[in-house]
C-alpha cells in the first residue's frame, strides 16, 4: 500500500494561518484522490500517460474528507469508486473503532460515475452500512432512489438520502458547515454543484466539475478570493490533449484558468490548487512541465495525502 503523505499545505504566505492549527484538534480536509472519473491508467489506455503504469502507479479519482479530531466526526466529499482505498487511508488518517460508524455522512457532487459509485460499497453485499446521510441535490436523490442498484441502498436503509439546496448551508457541528452552490456541468441525470466547506477560521472550496467558468453566473475570481484552498477542476491541461472532440467533455483547461487568474494577488492564486486530473493531463506527474508550469506562475496541485486545516 502506497504511503500517504501527511503534511500541512503550505500557505505560510497568507495571512490567515494561525496557531490552533497546530494542536491537533483542528477540523481539517484531507484529499483522498485526484483523478477524473476514470482514474489512472485509464481503462484501454495505450498511450505515454498510462503505458506501463501498473497497479502500483494508480492514482485515485478525486474525493475529500472533512475530519473533526475533537468529536471524531468523518464526512466523505463525493464516492469515488476508489472508496474502500479511501476509507483505509482515512482510517489511518483518524482511526475509529469497530463499534462506530465508518462515517458520518456523504456529500454527493453529481451522478457521473466517479462521484457517487462508491455507494455500492455500502450495500450488504459489502460494509452494509447503517443509515449512512448521503446528502444530493433534488435530481441527484430521485436518481438514486429510482433506480437501482442504488435504490436498493436506500430501501434497505443503507444510506438516508438527506436533501441539499442550492445555497442552503448544512451544519455538520458547532464549528463546521458546507453549502452547495449549482454550476453547469453535463446533466445527463443529475444537476451538478460545487462545495464551500467553513471552518472555525478558514473556508475550502471543492469544484472538480463545471463546463466552463464562462457559462457559470459566478465569476469564478469571487469563489476563490472567498476561500483560503481552492480545490478547481484541472481535468485538462490544455486544448490538444484529447484525440477525441474536447468539446464533448467541456472542462476549463488549466492553462485557461491561470490565464483568467493570473492578475490576482499571490497569497490568492497560491489557495488554488487543480484537481481531478484526467489520466493525459501531465499535471498528474511531479516531473511534468506542466507542472512546472503550474507551481511557476503561483498555483499548485492537489495530491493525494494533502491536508489542509480549517482553523
Ligand atoms: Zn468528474
Ligand atoms: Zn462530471
Amino acid at each position: 500500500m502506497q504511503t500517504i503523505r501527511m503534511h500541512p499545505v503550505d500557505l505560510t504566505s497568507t495571512p490567515t494561518t494561525s496557531s490552533t492549527s497546530e494542536d491537533g484538534s483542528a477540523p481539517f480536509v484531507l484529499v483522498l484522490g485526484t483523478t477524473q472519473d476514470g482514474g489512472h491508467p485509464q481503462i484501454g489506455c495505450k498511450l505515454e500517460c498510462c503505458h506501463g503504469h501498473g497497479q502500483q502507479d494508480r492514482q485515485l479519482i478525486a474525493s475529500l474528507a472533512i475530519v473533526d479530531p475533537r468529536s471524531g466526526e468523518r464526512w466523505l466529499v463525493d464516492a469515488s469508486p476508489d472508496l474502500p482505498e479511501q476509507l483505509r487511508d482515512l482510517e489511518d488518517c483518524c482511526p475509529r473503532s469497530q463499534e462506530q460508524a465508518t462515517l458520518d455522512g456523504i456529500f454527493l457532487t453529481h451522478a457521473h460515475i466517479g462521484h457517487y459509485t462508491g455507494l455500492m460499497y455500502l450495500g450488504r453485499e459489502a460494509l452494509g452500512s447503517r443509515g449512512t446521510p448521503v446528502w444530493a441535490m433534488p435530481d441527484m436523490r430521485r436518481f438514486l432512489r429510482e433506480n437501482g442498484p442504488w435504490s436498493q441502498l436506500v430501501d434497505l436503509q443503507n444510506i438516508h438520502l438527506m436533501a441539499l439546496d442550492d445555497g442552503e448551508v448544512v451544519q455538520l457541528n458547532d464549528r463546521l458547515s458546507l453549502q452547495p452552490f449549482l454550476v453547469p456541468h453535463r446533466a445527463e441525470f443529475s444537476e451538478t454543484v460545487g462545495f464551500l466547506i467553513r471552518g472555525p477560521a478558514r473556508a475550502v472550496a471543492w469544484l472538480p466539475d463545471i463546463d466552463q467558468w464562462g457559462r457559470w453566473s459566478r465569476p469564478v475570481e469571487e469563489l476563490v478570493q472567498e476561500v483560503d484552498l481552492a480545490l478547481l477542476d484541472g481535468t485538462f491541461y490544455r486544448r490538444d490533449e484529447l484525440e477525441r472532440d474536447m468539446n464533448e467533455v467541456p472542462h476549463p483547461l488549466i492553462v485557461e484558468s491561470m490565464d483568467r487568474l493570473a492578475a490576482l494577488p499571490d497569497q490568492v492564486r497560491a489557495g488554488v490548487r487543480f484537481i481531478h486530473f484526467n489520466h493525459t493531463n501531465p499535471a498528474l506527474r511531479e516531473d511534468s512541465e506542466a507542472t512546472q508550469a503550474i507551481r511557476a506562475r503561483g498555483f499548485g496541485l492537489a495530491r493525494r495525502g494533502d491536508r489542509f486545516s480549517l482553523c
